[in-house]
């Protein structure tokens, strides 16, 4: 049976201590006494859990106000590893990581999802056992495994759902194949919403509502709510790709992928500006050809780039006005085409959505680029197993 994703911790359990700790919002007993409303004797005994789990260190007397300073309790971000790996349809990084999300060492590689899930997570296997020999560490040392996959996903459960670029993953019982080697949970998600995680996680923690939005071979989008990721019912939150465009009558309708006709991904993905430089005879294989075309000042690329931006912005725009967000994240491979991309997701964004809603809205280039995903997948094993419910960490260890 795959580990299913817990609920969230007890708002007055270990986890809820320690995560009160890791922000900085309690480093002595009396702040935590303070900020939770829970006895002395509760937060002793919290903390002696937190402690017997190696969670915790000691970091010697804040200001004294007379007699013995109180010790101050930190977080001991080095009493696990995560292991992270962001799989693309051709590209995918790996990585392992501290309970901080600090990366130890990391690799990029190129493996072809298509070529199915058992040639694909034994290698995944393989590279994770590599790094952790690299830099010394051992395989039960690692507390959880997070995997970002390039297709829908039922996090739940961690199951592909009918992933179009996948062949041979839907249902795929992805958890399973990582927790007979190593016994610890194991998470899954697309790779949008892990990269939103890790965009969020890494600048934007303080905000509550952010949206990430993926401009590269496809076009997707990944909902950050109350500083968490919004899934939706069934886990297709977010789905802006296939948002119908409504195109000027002389012009040609596009088939999508998905069968329906004048989706957003059909007419401004990094894919279809590749078909579209392609019918103008300009030899472009693909996103990364299209954003290379496009810093090297290829007219016909700049412009096509920067339409699709307006595109793109016409549905961030309505996005804007339902959802409020306070930031917009624009990454994917087309993210990194000279400006042009953001460009055109400004112009319109500012322009079609309400004055209040754009007030404090801010539309910024991802600073983590093609290291969103990694980070995110580990930002998500993290959070969840220091919640400490039913995680190798929430049990005392023997010994
Ligand atoms: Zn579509």
């Amino acid at each position: 049976m795959a580990e299913r994703v817990s609920p969230a911790a007890s708002p007055t359990g270990a986890g809820s201590l320690l995560k009160l700790i890791r922000e900085g919002e309690g480093s002595t007993r009396a702040d935590l006494a303070r900020r939770t409303g829970l006895a002395r004797s509760t937060i002793t005994q919290r903390l002696d859990q937190l402690q017997r789990r190696g969670l915790l260190k000691e970091v010697g007397g804040s200001e004294s106000t007379g007699g013995r300073p109180p010790m101050l309790l930190a977080f001991n971000e080095n009493a696990g590893l995560v292991l992270a790996a962001d799989l693309g349809a051709t590209h995918s990084r790996l990585a392992v990581t501290n309970l901080a999300g600090e990366v130890l060492v990391e690799e990029r590689g190129e493996i072809e999802i298509a070529a199915g899930p058992e040639a694909v997570l034994d290698w995944v296997e393989g590279r994770f056992s590599k790094l952790l020999e690299s830099c010394s560490r051992q395989a039960d040392e690692v507390a959880g495994i997070g995997i970002g996959l390039p297709g829908p996903v039922e996090h739940a459960t961690g199951l592909p759902r009918n992933p179009p670029i996948m062949p041979g993953w839907d249902g795929f019982p992805v958890p399973e194949r990582f927790a007979g080697r190593y016994g610890v949970p194991v998470l899954v998600d697309n790779d949008v919403n892990i990269m939103a995680l890790g965009e969020h996680w890494t600048d934007w923690r303080e905000v509550e509502n952010l949206l990430f939005v993926k401009v590269g071979t496809g076009i997707g989008c990944g909902i950050v709510i109350d500083r968490a990721i919004h899934r939706g019912a069934d886990g297709a939150a977010g789905d802006i790709g296939h948002v119908r465009i409504a195109v000027d009558e002389r012009s040609e309708d596009v088939v999508c992928s998905c069968g329906n006709l004048n989706c957003l991904e059909a007419l401004a993905s990094g894919g279809a500006m590749a078909r579209q430089l392609q019918a103008a005879g300009i030899d472009a294989r693909d996103a990364r050809a299209v954003v290379e075309l496009t810093r090297a000042g290829v007219p016909e690329a700049v412009q096509l780039v920067r339409h699709s931006g307006r595109l793109v912005g016409e549905v961030i725009a309505t996005a804007v006005n339902f959802f409020n967000p306070s930031v917009i994240v624009v990454g994917g491979d087309v993210a990194d085409a000279q400006e042009q991309l953001l460009a055109g997701i400004r112009e319109v964004v500012y322009q079609r959505s309400l004055p209040l809603a754009t007030r404090h809205l801010r539309i910024v280039k991802s600073p983590l680029a093609d290291r969103a995903g990694v980070i995110g997948a580990a930002a998500m094993v993290i959070e969840h197993v220091l919640s400490l419910e039913s995680t190798p960490l929430g049990a005392p260890r023997d010994g």
